[in-house]
């Protein structure tokens, strides 16, 4: 059973990092505590294992944990959404505006493998303004797969990041903050 309340007593705020007037949900707090990282995987694992996910997308750098860990509970391959400049081989790529200014993601071209149209869940560990899980999903549609679901393990619902989403895939937040 999910345990919402003893989930988010488990996620650290720390106001003003890494600039003023931002709250931090620092997740580490969640990762270290052995009961809830469990919890949450199982709650995550019983969601998604019925739906055929063939990959899960993690977005750097904190979905790349949850992701990691889901994808082997699901069977699934992991893929890193990457910053730009990090990944190896040929990317695609996918620019997002930022407050000031632009970023950049990347996946490598091959990422999926050959067959076009896998089921992909993409994951993060929050939805703040939804910028860079919208580009992700742009991303992973631009080389013709098939986004399942987009899971965040917080939204920041006053935000309304997920309006920003719902375009491209469904939206599933294990934990809401209004
Ligand atoms: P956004 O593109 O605005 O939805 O921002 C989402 C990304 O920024 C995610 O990868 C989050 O890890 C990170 N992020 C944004 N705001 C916060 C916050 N208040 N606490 C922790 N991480 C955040």
């Amino acid at each position: 059973m999910l345990d919402k309340e003893f989930l988010l007593s488990t996620i650290r705020d720390v106001p003003d990092f890494p600039k003023p007037g931002i709250v931090f949900k620092d997740i580490t707090t969640l990762l270290n505590n052995p009961k809830a990282f469990d919890m949450l995987m199982e709650h995550l694992q019983k969601r998604y294992e019925n739906k055929n996910i063939e990959f899960v997308a993690g977005i750097e750098s904190r979905g790349f944990i949850f992701g990691a860990a889901l994808a082997t509970r699901l069977g699934a391959g992991f893929v890193p959404v990457r910053k730009k400049g990090k990944l190896p081989y040929t990317t695609v790529s996918e620019k997002y505006s930022l407050e000031y200014g632009f970023d950049e993601i990347e996946i490598h071209i091959d990422a999926f493998g050959n067959k076009k149209g896998s089921n992909v869940l993409l994951i993060d560990d929050l939805i703040a303004t939804g910028g860079t899980a919208e580009a992700a999903a742009k991303l992973i549609q631009k080389v013709n797969e098939n986004v399942v679901e987009a899971c965040f393990i917080i939204n920041l619902k006053f935000l309304n990041g997920e309006d920003r989403i719902k375009k491209y895939t469904d939206v599933y937040s294990v934990l809401e903050i209004e």
